[in-house]
């Protein structure tokens, strides 16, 4: 389906608008064509003149003749018409602009929900490819440019009508005249030509620039801690700021072009005017009351018709300007360029055997490399399946299998015996929960976030889930509780309350089979011991597949399989693979010997609290040299500044005692669990 095909497709969805449009036009292309011929016959009977009859062209003729009959009442009578003729001639061009209106507004309609569809459909690598930026940009910017194209079409038809019955007077008038205005005319098409391409290229610049400008505001916005942190505000304002430039400049020039069409029409079109006065002669009737009616009606016309032409051009520059973003929305909205899960027709109920990844193996899209290789795992119903090893080795690739995000290259997992791809997906993942480490929340109220994926869900259950997921105490406490607004991602929450959150949505959901990503050391020990707790009530009679990050989760595991490479190297409880003195064990016993004091929780501590006391002792030394210098202007000032000085060596007092503190608990530290566990959890088992 060519770019083309896709404007004949929505044009085919709404036939009757631009049906509509098109005779709403044609009319108020009638009634100017009217009212323009009596225009000039009035004129001159005001002036005295009164409008021969004889010896005018036919169509003019038959237009005046009814008030020629008339007698002396016609004058009265051709001016009502023509005042009637042009409130008709309105009243067609407003409901004209209307269902032109209509028209826009239901082709956007139907190109977002064809894309939002598509969006919701498309495998999930689609987004691993193409940036969200760009997916935006092409969601909102490149779909209202390409819905005005159908706009533009139909006024380029009504245009075009208009023009042609304008033109057909003018032949029925005087078809020498009116061959030699056309030449002219064409020349002036012909001009006009050279804008027209350069729309087209400054139209593909416009999409370029107001991708790159999308691209670059969504990547700050979502980067916007990172940006404050590294202090790159001007780095990025800078850069953004060149995007806005050139977005801008490619407007400019894009609006500079379109609108260069219509002066230069105008200008060569009075050019024309001129030209055919000057030869008028030759071809018009000599006589002179003839003449001066059919010349004058002549150039009325035909300068009611050139606006017209320079329009036609203008439409032409815009629909070229456009094409562009018609060709991106057409490719946005092709299904044949990208993949989409084949959906299986057997649905899933309930698990009843257990789950069995039978010789996988998983090659990336577009990648050469396996990142797994034959894996051959079970995982019987109600068990826990503890997935270990190093970063990259292919774990949440895995885990990504199992609600087919993606189907593997080769080798099947089975459910109960059946292969994944049979069964109908929606309902295999509406019986899976899936908690992982990069909690996503939406900008909703907490009850609505627990309740996300279970909607039915009520009161009760709702408080019962967050009260196992130990996400109740501080639910309560937030400001409307259960009815607090969280912000973009959740962004008014703490790492370890998002996670609680989570895991009260799956509660609620109340999976058969969960999949759980650990929350690595993002959480301080208190938030891990609470979502720790947290995780055991959602695990218990489940079937469980974990990517552990922590030992108490390893050792309480059914089965740990531990993959190096993409490959299952060790398979075993956690006695078993201790015993086995292999791979585990020697990552079990690197990261226990870990002494406390190297550990990144340690360190943190120590580099926040010699943090305040840095900006304290600055604060003390900058009071005090002030006082040294006596350099105040009021008796008040320097009071200010002695009461600054000695609150800044109160503080400071009070950081030493934290850091003397933290150094004397240190090693009863190491008996918590919370403590040992954050090593563990930060170089990740
Ligand atoms: P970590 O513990 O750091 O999360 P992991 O064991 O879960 O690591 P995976 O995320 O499964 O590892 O990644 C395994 C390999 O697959 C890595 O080499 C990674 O670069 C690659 N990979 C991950 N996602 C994609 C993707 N969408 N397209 C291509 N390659 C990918």
């Amino acid at each position: 389906m060519s770019s083309h095909h896709l404007l004949l497709n929505l044009a085919q969805r709404h036939p009757h608008l631009i049906l509509l449009n098109i005779i709403l036009g044609f009319s108020g292309a009638l009634f100017n064509g009217i009212s323009t011929a009596l225009m000039v016959p009035v004129l001159l009977s005001f002036l005295g003149q009164p409008a021969a009859i004889a010896g005018v062209p036919p169509i003019l003729q038959s237009l005046l003749t009814p008030f020629h009959n008339a007698g002396e009442s016609n004058l009265p009578l051709m001016t009502g018409a023509i005042l009637l003729v042009l409130v008709l001639k309105n009243i067609a061009a407003y409901s004209s602009a209307f269902v032109a209106g209509m028209l826009k507004r239901s082709v956007s309609h139907d190109l977002r929900t064809q894309g939002l569809r598509l969006l919701l459909e498309v495998d999930i690598e689609y987004y691993v490819v193409t940036g969200v930026g760009d997916i935006i940009n092409r969601f909102n910017n490149e779909i209202t440019r390409a819905a005005s194209a159908i706009g533009i079409l139909t006024r380029t038809v009504t245009v075009a009508i208009t023009a042609l019955i304008l033109i057909g007077l003018l032949f029925s008038m005087s078809w020498q005249l009116t061959i030699v205005a056309a030449g002219l005319l064409a020349l002036v098409t012909l001009v006009n030509q050279y804008s027209i391409t350069c729309s087209k290229t400054l139209g593909k610049q416009l999409s370029e620039t107001s991708r790159h400008y999308s691209t670059a505001v969504l990547d700050l916005l979502s980067g916007m801690r990172l940006v404050r942190s590294t202090a790159n505000e001007q780095a990025e304002f800078e850069k953004i700021k060149q995007h806005i430039f050139n977005r801008e400049q490619a407007e400019f020039k894009a609006q500079a072009i379109s609108a260069l069409i219509e002066p230069v029409s105008e200008v060569t079109g009075i050019v024309v005017l001129l030209g055919i006065v000057l030869i008028s002669h030759t071809f018009l009737d000599q006589q002179v009351e003839t003449f001066s009616t059919v010349l004058l009606t002549y150039l009325f016309v035909l300068f009611r018709t050139l606006p017209l032409i320079a329009q036609l051009n203008g439409v032409r520059s815009q629909l070229a300007n456009i094409s562009p973003s018609i060709e991106i929305t057409h490719d946005f909205l092709r299904r044949e360029n990208k993949s989409f899960m084949p959906n299986g027709a057997v649905p899933f109920s309930s698990l009843k055997t257990g789950i069995h990844f039978q010789q996988l193996s998983f090659t990336y899209p577009g990648r050469q490399k396996p990142v797994l290789n034959d894996i051959d795992l079970h995982l019987p119903r109600n068990t826990t399946l503890a997935l270990v090893g190093a970063s990259g080795a292919g774990k949440s690739t895995l885990a990504d299998l199992l609600p087919r995000f993606y189907t593997p290259t080769a080798g099947k997992i089975l459910i109960d015996h059946q292969d994944l791809r049979d069964l109908d997906y929606r309902s295999l993942r509406r019986s899976m929960g899936i908690v992982s480490q990069d909690t996503f929340l939406f900008n909703a109220s907490v009850r609505q976030n627990i309740a996300y994926g279970s909607p039915e869900a009520t009161n009760d259950q709702i408080i019962t889930a967050a009260k196992q997921a130990n996400a109740y105490d501080f639910i309560v406490q937030l400001p409307q509780g259960f009815e607090t607004q969280i912000g973009d991602r959740g962004v008014l929450l703490s790492g370890g309350q998002r996670q609680r959150i989570a895991i009260a949505r799956a509660l609620v959901q109340n999976p058969e089979i969960l999949i759980l990503d650990e929350a690595t050391s993002a959480l301080d020990s208190v938030s891990e011991h609470l979502v720790q707790e947290a995780i055991e009530h959602l695990s218990q009679n489940r079937t469980t597949l974990v990517i552990a990050h922590r030992l108490s989760t390893v050792k309480k595991a059914d089965q740990i399989a531990v993959l190096d490479q993409g490959r299952v190297v060790e398979l075993g409880t956690h006695e078993q693979l201790m015993a086995k003195n292999g791979y585990y064990a020697r990552l079990c016993e690197m990261q226990l010997s870990l002494p406390h004091y190297k550990t990144g929780l340690h360190r943190n501590r120590v580099a926040q609290i010699s943090y305040e006391i840095r900006s304290r002792l600055n604060n003390l030394v900058g009071s005090l040299s002030l006082l040294i210098n006596d350099g105040f202007d009021s008796r008040q000032e320097h009071q200010e500044f002695t009461q600054e000085a000695y609150h800044s060596a109160i503080d400071l007092l009070k950081s030493l005692e934290a850091l003397e503190h933290d150094a004397l608990e240190a090693p009863s530290n190491l008996a918590r669990p919370a403590a040992w566990i954050k090593p563990i959890a930060a170089t990740r088992i």
